[in-house]
């Protein structure tokens, strides 16, 4: 076993956290290393998340505009057809641009990687195992854990890769399936009945709570669930399932309803997707004074630092929103924490986006939530249906639902489902964040024609004025 130089800061796992946290530490001018123990960087999000599901999301809407949209703008062409094999080279080749990206910045910033799987020795040095085997042990000053998720399961499905699989297998199938059961209509499940909807499969979504994307303004919810009902997904609310079977060729799940009352389908795939779960597998924190709590996410402080001083973790291993986004905020602020300074993370102001067409996204707090509170709010609430771009473009699905405090006017959530909602939730988040009223969002000039107009219809009526255009 080779014992190699210590470090200042060494980051395990290089996902949206692991990266983010590897370059501001060698901006900052610490000695870094970055452990991974995968080929690629880039974790969970790169490689079987975020950028091949939006890929994929991104030719299928494309080829769904084509067969459903493109006929009533005047454009017309003969023989359709979608090449599976291309659409699924051309993710693949996205993932390896954006992970190739990541080796040029770690190298750029001279960032020592390190290939192999981090298992703590004791609360300062950590063992690296390479795939062929070779040991190498690093000492480090500071620590940051960012080993990401891995898929959840519930009792009596067993994920087998084969026919009962998680987003990771969808991501690589080698031949479009006829038909296709999700079980849980939260993010991953509508994003990936999106996607196979769109290309010919059968899809049925089961969800067990009575609305998609429940966590979400309910509202959103049941527009999306009315959508992709009219798109042609089977979407069954209020069932649990409760088990499921490989039948060799297909798959069988079986769920009840609230009552009771069992039923059973058979398609050729079963994707599970009813959450992640925090990943500290083989990490050795028993050879640490590291806490998980009882979740088994990794036990922080609000400085980020775990039950050892000198030990952090950030993204999806500590809980909270397992969002891309979030492991980034959480990598830039432990490292600036360390550096002495005084960075800034509110929780409350990290959006939620949903790529669905239209595409959902979300920031502050929901409806139910203010309800729950009992707090008083005005609701300003504008559809894509009379905006003149929306119109002009075949994309009046959907609302902007803006909640704000009835006696200072300030901005306590913003709500949209609608095209391009991914991008215009931007804004929002600004407002919310410097505690802007919906009249001073409603008072600075749009451009016109665009979507954005529908916000500031919705802070508009928000703020007690009557809109123009309804
Ligand atoms: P990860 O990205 O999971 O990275 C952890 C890394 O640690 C992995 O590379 C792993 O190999 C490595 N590792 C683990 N243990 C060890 C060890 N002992 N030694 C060395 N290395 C180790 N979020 C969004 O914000 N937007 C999206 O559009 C989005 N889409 C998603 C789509 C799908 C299908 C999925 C599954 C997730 C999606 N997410 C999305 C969630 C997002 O991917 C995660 O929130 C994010 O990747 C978490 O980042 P992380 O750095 O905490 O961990
Ligand atoms: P999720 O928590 O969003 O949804 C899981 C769903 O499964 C829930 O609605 C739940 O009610 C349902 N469920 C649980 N048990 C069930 C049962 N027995 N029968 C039927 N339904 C059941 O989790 P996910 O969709 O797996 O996503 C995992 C994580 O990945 C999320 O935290 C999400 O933030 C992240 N992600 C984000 C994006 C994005 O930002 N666009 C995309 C994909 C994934």
């Amino acid at each position: 076993m080779k014992e190699i130089e210590e470090f200042d800061i060494a980051v395990i796992g290089s996902g949206p956290g692991g990266y983010v946290a590897a370059i501001r530490s060698a901006q900052l001018g610490y000695k870094t290393a970055l452990v991974e123990k995968y080929n690629t960087l880039g974790g969970t999000c790169t490689n079987v998340g975020c950028i091949p599901t939006k890929a994929l999301l991104d030719t299928t809407h494309h080829y769904a505009d084509a067969v459903k949209k493109f006929e009533n703008h005047g454009i017309e062409f003969s023989d359709l057809r979608l090449n599976f094999e291309q659409v699924f080279k051309r993710k693949a080749d996205v993932v390896t641009k954006n992970t190739q990206g990541l080796d040029f910045l770690m190298r750029k910033n001279k960032i020592k990687v390190l290939q192999g799987s981090g298992n703590f020795l004791n609360n300062e040095s950590l063992k690296i195992k390479d795939k062929d085997q070779n040991e190498i042990v690093i000492r480090s000053k500071k620590f940051i854990i960012a080993t990401g998720s891995k898929p959840a399961t519930i009792p009596g499905v067993t994920i087998d890769k084969e026919r009962i699989i998680t987003s990771t297998e969808a991501l690589t199938m080698k031949e479009k399936p006829d038909s296709m059961v999700i079980i849980g209509g939260g993010v991953i499940g509508v994003e990936m009945a999106s996607i196979f909807n769109r290309m010919g499969t059968k899809v049925t979504i089961l969800e067990y709570a009575d609305n998609l994307i429940a966590t979400m303004d309910h509202e959103l919810g049941s527009t999306l669930t009315k959508i992709l009902t009219k798109e042609g997904v089977e979407i069954k609310l209020s069932e649990a399932v409760y088990k499921a079977e490989n039948l060799g060729n297909s798959a069988k799940v079986y769920f009840k309803n609230k009552e009771g009352a069992e039923q059973e389908l058979t398609a050729d795939y079963i994707l599970v997707a009813v959450g992640r779960k925090p990943y500290v597998t083989n990490l050795g924190l028993e050879n640490t004074n590291v806490e998980l709590n009882g979740n088994g996410t990794i036990n922080v402080n609000a400085m980020l630092e775990t039950t050892v001083p000198n030990i952090y973790a950030i993204g999806d291993v500590i809980g909270g929103a397992m969002l891309a986004h979030k492991a980034e905020e959480e990598a830039v602020f432990v490292v600036e924490t360390i550096h002495g300074q005084q960075p800034h993370l509110d929780y409350n102001r990290i959006p939620a986006v949903v790529y669905t067409w239209p595409e959902v996204a979300s920031v502050g707090a929901t409806e139910e939530e203010l309800k729950k509170q009992g707090l008083a709010y005005n609701v300003g609430k504008f559809p894509f249906a009379v905006n003149a771009r929306a119109r002009a473009g075949m994309e009046t699905d959907g609302f902007v639902k803006v909640l704000s405090d009835p006696k200072y006017g300030e901005l306590l959530g913003v709500h949209i489902i609608g095209a391009r909602a991914a991008d215009l939730i931007a804004q929002a988040v600004v407002g919310l964040e410097y505690e802007v009223t919906a009249k001073d969002m409603a008072s600075v000039c749009y451009a016109h024609p665009t979507y954005a107009e529908v916000l500031k219809e919705a802070y508009t009526i928000a703020s007690g004025k009557a809109s123009l255009n309804i």
